[in-house]
């Protein structure tokens, strides 16, 4: 039988959610390993314990673990009884395999009735592991850090730490709707809020059969990318292309982005108001393109009441692009693929629209049937991690 000890942090923080948060990752850990021979997981003292079957397994687990929003590092560990001399032989065993110069000792003491403080752990521990290796105590700069955790019936030791991906078990922050496009940037949006805890829907808007399929076998591919971080995705895709052409029509070219966008935030509103969201979320950055100026934003903004979040709305280019790399998204992304915004937008997309101008022009289009008839045609898929 294997260990893991997974540490959290930030949700250490929460008070009196704290069981709840716990609970959540507890749980979110549980679906993530379903398949991997996992045999129990609790809650352990400011830890969690997963115990699975066998080291074939590790890969896999050490994969999924590193995907989960919650976990601020996590460790295979080897498990003992809480006794000095059984620690310190479980701790030699650990190490037959390994050969280093220098090493130290970290310990932590959960349980205060532990008869040997933390640093006299470390001191003992450090004393038979140089009599019996030889190797040179480093305190600052050791090459082998052994750490152990003292609890009330067991301990644990283990030589690594894997780092998390940091943030909230996702489910305890509410939900959201995420406009995703197949960019480089919304994916990034879309992840910023599944790691602070939210349940994030997705809605792409294409222009199918005006343009090609790939915009939606890009998204599906991102759903499914997001989907081994908060386990289920529900992505909704709304055909977009009549609504373009109608807009090219009625619209004057300068106005088209944003009377674009703003209908896609009022269809997303509808859509996400009825599967339980509480805010809209987009990919923009304050002055990445000619459309993305606050002045837009605040006319784009107008035509619905939830907040709109913009988890990138700082982040420079490269930044966003480093990020989208870290995920697995950016792959996906620069899959050439003629975007439903690109097809019928001017060369020169008005940057200071006018609320006033934007609304007469909708006016002349008749937006409402639109937005219905979007939001009645959506289709919806599920996403769900491991695949079922
Ligand atoms: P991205 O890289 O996310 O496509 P972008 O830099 O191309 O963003 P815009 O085209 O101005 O910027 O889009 C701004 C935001 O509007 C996107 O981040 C996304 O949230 C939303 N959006 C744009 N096109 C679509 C679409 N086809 N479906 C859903 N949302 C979209
Ligand atoms: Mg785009």
């Amino acid at each position: 039988m294997q260990s893991v000890i997974v540490h959290y942090q930030e949700i250490a923080l929460k008070g009196r959610n704290r069981p709840w948060f716990v609970e959540r990752l507890v749980s979110n850990i549980r679906s993530a390993t379903a398949d991997l021979g996992v045999l129990r997981i609790r809650s352990l003292m400011g830890r969690i314990e997963v115990q699975y079957e066998s080291d074939e397994h590790w890969d896999e687990v050490r994969e999924r673990l590193s995907r989960l929003p919650g976990i601020a590092n996590f460790s295979k560990a080897v498990r003992s009884k809480c006794d000095f001399d059984v620690i310190a032989e479980t701790a030699l065993a650990e190490l037959a395999d390994v050969e280093v110069e220098s090493f130290r000792v970290t310990a932590k003491r959960a349980d205060k009735r532990f008869p040997l403080r933390s640093p006299e752990i470390e001191r003992q521990l450090g004393g038979r592991i140089k009599a019996a290796r030889g190797w040179r105590v480093d305190l600052e700069r050791p090459e082998l850090t052994v750490r152990v955790e003292t609890l009330t019936d067991e301990a644990f030791c283990y030589l690594r730490k894997e780092p998390g991906a940091g943030g909230l078990p996702s489910g305890v922050s509410g939900r959201v709707a995420c406009l995703l496009s197949g960019g480089i940037d919304s994916p990034v949006a879309a992840y910023r809020m599944v790691k602070r805890g939210c349940r994030v829907r997705l809605i792409h808007f294409h222009s199918y059969p005006i343009l090609s399929h790939t915009s939606q076998d890009k998204v599906a591919e991102i759903a499914e990318r997001l989907t081994r971080s908060q386990l289920d995705t529900r992505l909704y895709v709304v055909a977009f292309g009549d609504i373009q052409r109608q807009v090219v029509l009625a619209v004057p070219a300068p106005l088209r982005v944003v009377v674009y966008r703003r209908l896609m935030m009022r269809i997303a509103e509808r859509i996400g108001r009825a599967s339980g969201a509480m805010a809209l979320v987009t990919g923009e950055a304050v002055g990445q393109v000619a459309s993305q100026t606050l002045e837009n934003m605040s006319v784009i903004d107008s035509v619905t009441s939830m907040p709109v979040l913009r988890p990138l709305v700082g982040m420079d280019k490269e930044e966003i692009i480093r990020e989208a790399r870290e995920i697995g998204t950016y792959e996906i992304s620069i899959i050439p693929d003629e975007d439903c915004c690109t097809l019928f937008t001017p060369k020169h997309p008005a940057t200071k629209a006018r609320e006033r101008q934007v609304e007469a022009a909708e006016q002349a289009l008749g937006v409402d049937p639109l937005v219905d008839e979007a939001v009645a045609s959506a289709v919806r898929r599920e996403f769900t991690f491991p695949a079922k």
